[in-house]
């Protein structure tokens, strides 16, 4: 079955996160698990921890169904050696919490060159830095989020998404989460039913389907190729509703996250059962 949610909220405290995905019809969401827009964090409380697990349950939500998504300041790319350090403290830190909580994956954007570094050698420290986190943990997967390759911003192609699989040492503890607004941005087209199955058998041929861990649906409001970062909500941007058609029916997508960042939080219920309306709705 399908687990479609989306990037929920958790004003008031890590807990709340699963009590407002059930409200909203979700069966998968994501979450920060600490404020997007600082370094640091105090760490979750036994009854954070308690309260956290305990609405999973009532929801009725696996480990598996919540993809985590670290916070902007992280670069784990960053050439400055205090910066990337820095970086590397917070992404642990990360990795703790979702073990913390009893979550099994951590969704992340590799990170970016910042136009002092060659293409090449920037996905060699974010793979040496995946590498350092891994193995400074346990217990959790490192999900790489395809990026629309904004800026310096590494991981738009599925090239690179691939070499930084490849250099990573524990290819059980790495994975990948596929944006659909970051994949059209950055050149891969998903309006058609042809379009769609070309994209996805190009992740299969240069990354590997196996490495599928989750899925972000967004429509994009910028063209095809534009390389420009901008969520749109379903339907209402230049990917129109066929790729979610397609991706609702689509075998390979089967229990693992699937999840909204669209930009009005108001409609995730009608978006959400707009995507469970299109299940076994093909041709
Ligand atoms: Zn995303
Ligand atoms: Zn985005």
């Amino acid at each position: 079955m399908k687990r479609v949610g989306a990037h929920v909220s958790t004003a008031g405290g890590v807990f709340n996160a699963p009590v407002n995905a059930r409200a909203i019809g979700a069966k998968a969401f994501a979450l920060f698990t600490k404020n997007q827009k600082q370094w640091a964090a105090k760490p979750l409380t036994p009854q954070e921890i308690d309260l956290f697990r305990a609405h999973m349950e009532t929801g009725g939500y696996r480990p598996q169904d919540v993809l985590p998504h670290d916070g902007y300041l992280i670069n784990l790319g960053n050439p400055d050696d205090a910066a990337r350090e820095k970086s590397l403290e917070s992404f642990i830190l990360e990795i703790n919490r979702c073990r913390d909580l009893g979550l099994t994956c951590l969704n992340f954007h590799p990170g970016s060159h910042l136009k002092q570094m060659s293409v090449t050698d920037g996905l060699a420290r974010i793979a040496q830095s995946i590498n350092m986190a891994l193995g400074a943990t346990q217990g959790v997967m490192a999900v790489i989020e395809n990026t629309a390759g904004q800026g310096s911003n590494l991981g738009h192609t599925f090239e690179q998404i691939a070499e930084l699989i490849f250099q990573v040492e524990d290819k059980s503890r790495i994975g990948v989460c596929l944006d659909t607004c970051h994949a059209f941005t950055s050149g891969y087209d998903l309006r058609t039913p042809e379009t769609y199955r070309a994209t996805m058998n190009q992740f299969d041929r240069i990354i590997g389907l196996s490495y599928l861990k989750g899925m972000h649906l967004n429509d994009s409001n910028p063209e095809l190729g534009s390389r420009v970062d901008r969520h749109e909500s379903l339907g209402k941007g230049k990917l129109g509703l066929e790729p979610f058609r397609q991706i609702m029916n689509d075998p390979v997508l089967d229990e693992i996250p699937l999840i909204l960042e669209t930009i009005a939080p108001e409609l995730w219920p009608e978006e959400i059962a707009l995507l469970y309306g299109m299940v076994g709705v093909t041709g």
